[in-house]
């Protein structure tokens, strides 16, 4: 019972442990994903922004005839409309190449770094337009060194590409690192974003930028160097080091820099960029919280288990005590507690119905003085609990035997018809005188002798015992193991 209880208590607390475990990593997936959506306001809805400004400047008059009537006047036109767009919505360059991937017009064409006259043939952003598609890129530009979104559209005159024209935007970029390193520095949140080759574009940690995660494939880490995406970077490899998944996206992750640290992880895909954002959580949030919890549950549940164990202890008590009370322990009989009780509602039963009589048979042992005096009290105690087992086995389920006295047995029967009363009566003193009673000076013999009084309409059990014990003193004075009813003469004590 208790065993069950205990293992129980085990399973809820195995139990609640799980929940505890989910409930605690839930709250850490809701920072997470909030830092997500700042992440997502902050810098990718910002670069969307710009998403329709290539097909803009390919449908503009000034970008369409540069491309259409090459010439210096129609390209200084580009000039001065380009660097007027670019000023007034904040990206860094617009330009203008021919499909031989030349730059005709930029809106810096005043300054320092303007591109004029430069080929850009090998960058994705042209080779993607050029063949008709959008172009949209994450790299290092050639003239600023830093990392910017490139947009780019073919310039479609005529039904046929006549060029492309480009955005560089880096602002976002800026601003989004910016609040990447803060974070880092200023409170531990790591976040971490990649590019589809596993390159880190952008990370907390301000030495991590353009490292590898894990070892790269030589030839994409090649073709990487080769297109100068990247300018020329080395991209040395960061030894992230995943660890078990704990829930579907989220599993813990150590890096070989930062030793001693543990954190939860989870990937987002940023399709916008091309790339994935992992943020990160200190696992110190997740574990001391689960295990503090767990262990309140398991306290909760010891203290559970003790108070059981303490009740059950009572009731074990209690049922012992109860069944001293009704039972004697040296025969095993009822006591004369029970009796009272039992008595006490068959007198009433038959004060109702009529057919509902009952007789008692009060027995004493024949001299059991003298079988204490001779073999000991030990014995003689064997002696009584022989008996007391062979008065039983003579007594149905719904009669009762009593150990009324010291060695005075009292049965009571629902019987009251007298020739089964007394029938019974000499069986028992029958089945007692015969069968003697083993003990450790060997089989002891003895006879019992019996009073039988049967309970009269009104009767109380005073006046019924004091029948019975005068019928038993006859069969005692007309010479033991014999048994004397009311419905014989006085002292006649003959086997009917
Ligand atoms: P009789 O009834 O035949 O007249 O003679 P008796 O020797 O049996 O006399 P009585 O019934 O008066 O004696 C009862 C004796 O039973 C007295 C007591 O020492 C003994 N006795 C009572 N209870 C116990 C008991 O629990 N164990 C033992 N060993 N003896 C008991
Ligand atoms: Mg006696
Ligand atoms: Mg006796």
């Amino acid at each position: 019972m208790l065993g069950l209880l205990g293992a129980a208590l085990a399973g809820i607390v195995v139990f609640a442990h799980d929940r505890i475990k989910q409930n605690a990593l839930r709250h850490i997936e809701r920072t997470l994903d909030s830092r997500n959506d700042v992440a997502k306001l902050y810098f990718l809805d910002r670069l969307g922004k710009y998403e329709v400004l290539p097909e803009t400047l390919a449908s503009s008059a000034a970008v369409r005839a540069a491309l259409q009537e090459p010439g210096p006047a129609s390209r200084h036109e580009a000039n001065l409309a380009l660097s007027e767009i670019a000023g007034g919505i904040g990206v860094d360059r617009i330009w203008i190449m021919d499909m031989e991937g030349q730059v005709i017009a930029d809106s810096r064409w005043k300054s320092l770094d303007a591109i004029i006259g430069r080929n850009v043939a090998f960058r994705l952003y042209f080779q993607d337009a050029a063949a008709g598609r959008m172009g949209r890129f994450v790299g290092v530009g050639s003239t600023s060194r830093t990392l910017g979104y490139f947009l780019s559209r073919p310039v479609i005159i005529d039904h046929a590409i006549r060029g492309v024209v480009a955005v560089r935007i880096s602002q976002p970029f800026k601003d989004f690192e910016a609040l990447l390193w803060k974070d880092w520095e200023a409170r531990e949140r790591l976040t971490l974003l990649a590019d589809a080759n596993g390159i880190l574009l952008m990370s907390g940690i301000r030495a991590w930028t353009f490292r590898s995660i894990g070892v790269p494939e030589p030839d994409r880490l090649a073709g990487l160097r080769r297109s100068l995406q990247y300018g020329d970077q080395e991209f040395p490899s960061l030894a992230m080091n995943p660890g078990r998944t704990i829930a579907p996206g989220m599993r813990f992750v150590e890096f070989a820099e930062l030793p001693g640290k543990t954190f939860i992880q989870k990937a987002y895909d940023m399709h916008e960029i091309g790339g994935r954002g992992y943020l990160h959580a200190d696992a110190e949030d997740y574990w001391p919280t689960v295990a503090v919890q767990t262990g309140l549950v398991a306290l909760a549940a010891a203290a559970l288990f003790l108070a059981a164990c303490f009740l059950a202890e009572r009731w074990r008590l209690q049922a012992k005590l109860v069944e001293a009370a009704i039972r004697d322990p040296l025969t095993g009989l009822h006591t004369r507690l029970y009796m009272q009780e039992w008595l006490h509602d068959a007198i009433n039963a038959h004060a109702r119905h009529e057919e509902r009589g009952f007789s008692l048979l009060l027995f004493d042992i024949d001299h059991f003085k003298s079988i204490n005096d001779t073999y000991g009290h030990a014995a003689g105690d064997d002696v009584l609990r022989g008996v007391a087992r062979l008065i039983n086995s003579c007594v149905r389920t719904e009669d009762l035997a009593v150990r009324y006295g010291g060695e005075e047995i009292a049965v009571f029967v629902r019987l009251a018809e007298p020739g089964e009363v007394i029938q019974l009566g000499w069986r028992i003193r029958d089945h007692v005188a015969q069968s003697g009673i083993m003990t450790s000076h060997g089989l002891i013999k003895v006879t019992i002798s019996g009073g039988i009084a049967a309970h009269a309409v009104g009767e109380t059990a005073a006046e019924l015992f004091e029948r019975a014990d005068k019928k038993l003193y006859e069969a005692k004075r007309a010479g033991r193991n014999r048994v004397c009813s009311q419905w014989e003469p006085e002292g006649s004590g003959m086997r009917p």
